[in-house]
């Protein structure tokens, strides 16, 4: 018989945060989808980490305990990976006062875009927000649904592309920290920080350069190259970053769930198998570098 290759995937949200899957049942996509290590890694939440590993536990997939926080720079958006969180409420605490800061932020912006939506005359409350989102940390999937809902917008490219991006009829920008202080509160939990998707940032290569070297001396420790949505140039790109400056790479598919439809958990664009999966060799150095600390 073959033996079973060992796939990971160190991206994905759950329903903690704006993704469709409870964390459990991704546990359980992760499985059939033949993965033998996945991350939790949900917007600005601890949340769902808990239920995911008993999940994990079960079905005997090693559970990377993540989290995404989204930063501001002068490029615009760039979202930060903490892996391997500690576990234990004590090594935890200093990063839970940073995610309930950014989710208060949230806070004040959901409540500013509810205001905008009903100034365009499409009549929504937070109450309905909450409900559809249940625990979750509320994002602007959660509006897209909403939006959906009540046949405002066909899909959720378009609630994004008239309403929710940058620049959109009801954005509203938010307080966000730095990369560079994410980097800070990822590392002084103990946690392993990547900068994710870089490719998809938009600007120029040196200004990427830039921000790499800055959020280095930071300790960020690596760039995610393989990525639901980073094509084989871009991919390129971040591994010809990472060897320049002596960092470590991983990989994750950012699965959403239903919202993202075009996302597969457990598959890239470009995969370091040369196909659309990340093999044992990304995991083994981002587990090496760990050790090393
Ligand atoms: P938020 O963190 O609430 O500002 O929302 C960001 C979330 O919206 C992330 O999960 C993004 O991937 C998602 N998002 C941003 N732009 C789009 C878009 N054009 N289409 C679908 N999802 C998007
Ligand atoms: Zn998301
Ligand atoms: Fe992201
Ligand atoms: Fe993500």
């Amino acid at each position: 018989m073959m033996k079973k290759p060992f796939l990971i995937d160190l991206h994905a949200h759950s329903t903690a945060s704006d993704g469709t899957f409870a964390p459990a049942e991704l546990m359980r996509q992760a499985a059939r989808e033949g993965l033998s290590a996945c991350a939790l890694t949900d917007h600005d939440t601890l949340a769902g980490l808990d239920e995911a590993q008993a999940a994990a536990k079960d079905l005997g997939i090693d559970l990377v305990r993540g989290c995404e926080l989204s930063t501001k720079c002068a490029l615009g958006s760039v979202h930060v990976l903490g892996l391997w969180l500690p576990r234990g409420k004590e090594r935890l605490a200093g990063l839970e006062r940073v995610l309930a800061g950014e989710r208060a932020s949230r806070l004040v912006r959901n409540r500013a875009m509810v205001g905008r939506f009903n100034e365009l005359g499409i009549g929504m409350d937070y109450g309905e927000l909450e409900a559809l989102a249940g625990d979750a940390v509320i994002g602007r999937p959660h509006f897209a649904a909403l939006l959906l809902r009540k046949g405002v917008v066909d899909d959720v490219k378009e609630a994004f592309r008239r309403y929710l991006k940058k620049g959109g009829e009801a954005y509203v920008e938010r307080r966000q920290m730095s990369p560079e202080d994410a980097v800070d509160a990822l590392r002084a939990c103990g946690a392993l920080v990547a900068l994710a998707h870089p490719g998809l940032i938009r600007c120029a290569p040196e200004e990427r350069e830039a921000l790499v070297v800055s959020m280095k001396e930071h300790g960020l420790d690596a760039v995610e190259a393989y990525h639901g949505s980073q094509g084989c140039s871009e991919v390129g790109l971040v591994l010809e970053l990472a060897e320049r400056y002596g960092l470590a790479v991983t990989g994750g598919s950012d699965f959403h769930g239903a919202c993202k439809p075009d996302i597969r958990l457990g598959h890239v664009l470009c995969g370091s198998d040369g196909g659309s999966r990340i093999g044992r060799d990304v995991y083994e150095a981002l587990k090496r570098l760990r050790k090393g600390r």
